[in-house]
């Protein structure tokens, strides 16, 4: 129940690197490829996925957490973020 507080709290915490729907970086040499806002990796577009929270393109495989459903970078924000709220 106290999802949405969690979602707020991390929202403040998480500065934006990218507006929603905005598009991930394309590397110069490659036509399908994509730019990993984390580990740099290009990807093609089926390979990335777009963060709600920091709105950072970042790859499946490496840096996406399907059960957080956020970036990398972000997971351990939530992650916190819903630690301290279970303790209240
Ligand atoms: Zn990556
Ligand atoms: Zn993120």
């Amino acid at each position: 129940m106290r999802s949405r507080d969690t979602f707020d709290k991390v929202m403040k915490q998480i500065s934006r690197v990218r507006e929603p729907g905005q598009s991930p970086e394309e590397p110069i040499d490659s036509l399908e490829g994509f730019v990993c806002d984390l580990c740099k990796d290009t990807k093609v577009k089926k390979e990335i996925i777009q963060c709600g929270f920091c709105g950072r393109w970042v790859c499946k495989e490496g840096c996406w957490d399907t059960e957080i459903r956020a970036c990398e970078s972000c997971t351990g924000l939530i992650l916190l973020a819903r630690s301290e709220n279970d303790e209240e």
